[in-house]
């Protein structure tokens, strides 16, 4: 077999074994290398895998072998020879490096709450038994619907009491039969149809944070959410917690956000434009420490870069990287890995 032959037929026995536990590992590794783990897997799903892969292998052949004296060969070659063909079918996909942003992101907990002024709590005029229930928990109202009527003790008559606003009934403290005694509610009614998410920022974090600035509200475990800005930063601090409340308001139409509800959100600070930034999806650590994988034409070269800031998607490169260098971000681990059987091959 030729040399080029058994690194073909390695790599693919590594894309298959990357489908099971390998490429998780490798990904819970890198993640844990990042410190940040959201987002980290779909950080470039804009970048058109076919537009890179098929320009990628169209222009490139002929010189792979060509370029001796390439790559600083002093040590170790942290290299790999991978032929086109194998690198398009395992998904390996190089795209040039060039200027990006970087955005300061902050995630944070919050709640969801009802607007202040839109409970009401119902309360019976006269006391006396409750002749009849007409809402339920859940049930939505509109203003002026009859609740409940009452026998008066005081009039001998009954009264209806109603809803002074429209919503959704959140608690009923009311039996038919049962006494309403003045001034205990018997009913609260809230309108939904645009809520609060107080989100709780801790310590130096709320110095970032100010009103309009643009937030993504999530339910716990969903990635994806509604957008919203900041609406204002509650003077003092939650006593519970010692934290700052961040308000941000969302509208609720169908009523699938619940108050009570915990919710995670994430509030983009700033995007900050950056001369050089690579998806994370292209780092790998390597005994070097961090390293991208630089493309020239078959030919994959691991290069140690030092980082700058980062966010869920992107890492800005200081150096180490110029603009314009193919780089691999698609399917990184498997240069690395390739590259690190290879060097281990090399040193007995
Ligand atoms: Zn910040």
């Amino acid at each position: 077999m030729k040399p080029e032959l058994l690194i073909a037929a390695g790599l693919l026995a590594l894309s298959l074994s990357a489908c099971g536990g390998a490429s998780d590992k490798n990904a819970a590794k890198a993640a844990a290398a990042q410190g940040k783990n959201d987002h980290a897997d779909e950080g470039h799903a804009d970048e058109g895998q076919d537009g890179h892969a098929h320009k990628e292998a169209a222009g490139e052949a002929g010189h792979g072998e060509g370029a001796p004296g390439k790559g600083g060969g002093e040590e170790k070659p942290e290299a790999a020879t991978i032929p086109n063909e194998i690198a398009r079918r395992s998904g390996i996909v190089a795209a040039a490096a060039g200027p990006g942003t970087v955005a300061d992101e902050h995630d944070v907990q919050g709640l969801i709450t009802p607007l202040e002024g839109r409970v009401a709590r119902i309360t019976a005029r006269y006391p006396g038994p409750v002749r009849s229930l007409r809402a339920n928990i859940g049930d939505a109202v509109k203003a002026g619907q009859t609740l409940a009527t009452i026998d008066s003790n005081l009039s001998l008559t009954t009264y209806g009491i109603s809803a002074p606003i429209s919503g959704v009934v959140l608690a009923r403290n009311a039996s038919v039969g049962e006494v309403a005694v003045e001034g205990t509610p018997l009913f609260e009614i809230a309108d939904l149809s645009t809520l609060w998410v107080d989100l709780h920022v801790f310590g130096a974090d709320a110095s970032h944070l100010r009103p309009g600035l643009p937030v993504t509200v999530m339910r716990m475990g969903e990635d994806k959410g509604v957008d919203t800005v900041i609406d204002r930063i509650l003077p003092g601090t939650a006593t519970a917690s010692q934290s700052t409340v961040a308000r941000a308001s969302i509208k609720n139409p169908d009523g699938l956000w619940r108050p009570g509800s915990a919710v995670h959100a994430r509030v983009t600070v700033e995007q900050q434009p950056v001369a050089l930034a690579v998806p994370l999806t292209a780092l790998q650590r390597m005994d070097e420490g961090d390293v991208v994988f630089v493309r020239d034409g078959e030919r994959y070269s691991a290069r140690p870069v030092k980082l700058g800031r980062r966010d869920a998607r992107r890492v800005e490169v200081l150096s180490g990287l110029k603009p314009g260098e193919q780089v691999v971000v698609e399917q990184s681990f498997l240069i690395k890995a390739d590259i690190e059987k290879s060097g281990a091959s090399h040193e007995h």
